[in-house]
């Protein structure tokens, strides 16, 4: 495929990234195709760190979800690819998709992968590098495989002579859990239309500046790093990550969102504590909607605490626990989770001076 340049000239940025994705003035990150799929720019460790400190937590091995929602996920993107091809005017046929799909997965920093295997709709064998988290990524691919396969594949992770690999071999069932994860990624994240954000955007590519500014962004290494705190970073679909936490919290009940709101308090904390003197709070929370985390209004601060809200949240739990981990930091005061006020659309955290 005849594609010229790969990266922008103006801003560096893969040149996939402005073209598949839009920076809304509400504070969310969306594909630039129908169905407009949500997308968040997510800190690897944050990420990586939740789901076995929640399993510690609760005593039981999530892992297995955090799989099935990727897989939903995974599902849901690329079945929609191929609907806009089809669209277009091309029938592309699964290598087509898997070609495609590993180059969209070296632009949004999540590892880099090549088909060294493949039997239609039996088995689909993937080299990879890089990747940003094992179980995560056969989540992805198993997904990938089962869109354009339309059979379910189980996923492995093999490792050969030094060099990794992600099996998936189709097999036959969908387990009931599955199914209601299924459900959850199609709900999707809700999100309001309200929003001025204005951003200088690359004369170029679209993306705004500022993302170029924030981040060290090199898709030949499927490696995005944030300047200031070195932290990898990822562009991936918001969906499957919540739906998640959404069946999470069904099969276990509330306490659970309050122990992964704890978990990324912990993270943030250490987070921020690391480049608190080369930034402020106003730029931290200037960052939020540029990542897809939401738009942050109504920042209000007295003797008792302070409160701020947030429009369009990616994920309340953990992002109340990313703001109380923050605020604790650059207030240079322990605070108390006071309280959570949800909305449609919108959350706001309260937290009181201890
Ligand atoms: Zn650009």
């Amino acid at each position: 495929m005849a594609e010229g340049k790969k990266t922008c000239g103006t801003c560096g940025l893969p040149r996939g990234i402005g073209k598949g994705n839009v920076w809304h003035a509400n504070g969310v990150i969306t594909a630039a195709y129908p169905p407009h799929i949500r997308g968040t720019l997510y800190d690897v460790d944050e990420l990586n760190a939740l789901f076995p400190a929640l399993s510690a937590r609760i005593g039981f091995d999530i892992t297995r979800l955090v799989v099935e929602g990727k897989r939903k996920d995974g599902k849901r993107y690329a079945g929609s690819l191929a609907r806009n091809l089809r669209a277009a005017g091309r029938e592309a046929t699964p290598m087509e998709v898997y070609g495609l799909i590993s180059r969209f997965c070296a632009n949004w920093g999540l590892g880099l992968a090549s088909v060294r295997e493949y039997r239609e709709g039996e088995l689909l064998v993937l080299e990879t590098g890089n990747t940003y988290s094992e179980p995560m990524a056969m989540g992805d691919w198993a997904g990938v495989f089962e869109a354009m396969e339309g059979r379910r594949g189980e996923p492995h992770w093999q490792e050969e002579g030094g060099r990794d690999y992600i099996e998936v071999t189709a097999v036959e069932g969908e387990p009931e859990l599955e199914e209601r994860i299924e459900q959850e990624v199609e709900l999707g994240i809700p999100f309001t239309e309200e929003g001025d954000l204005r951003y200088e955007h690359c004369a170029e590519c679209g993306v705004p500046v500022e993302i170029s500014r924030q981040f060290d962004w090199n898709a030949e290494e499927a490696l995005v790093l944030e300047r200031l705190s070195g932290k990898r970073f990822i562009l991936h679909n918001t969906n499957g990550i919540a739906a998640v936490v959404r069946v999470l919290h069904e099969e276990l009940g509330g306490e659970v969102d309050e122990i992964i709101t704890e978990i990324s308090c912990d993270y943030a904390r250490d987070y921020y504590a690391s480049f608190k003197d080369k930034t402020s709070l106003d730029a931290e929370l200037l960052k939020f909607p540029l990542r897809s985390w939401g738009r942050p209004a109504r920042f209000k601060r007295g003797d008792e605490g302070c409160r701020l809200g947030v429009v369009n949240p990616y994920s309340t739990p953990i992002l109340a626990g990313r703001i109380w981990g923050m605020l604790e930091v650059f207030e240079g005061a322990s605070f108390a989770l006071g309280g959570l006020e949800e909305k449609e659309g919108y959350l706001e955290i309260a937290l009181a001076r201890k």
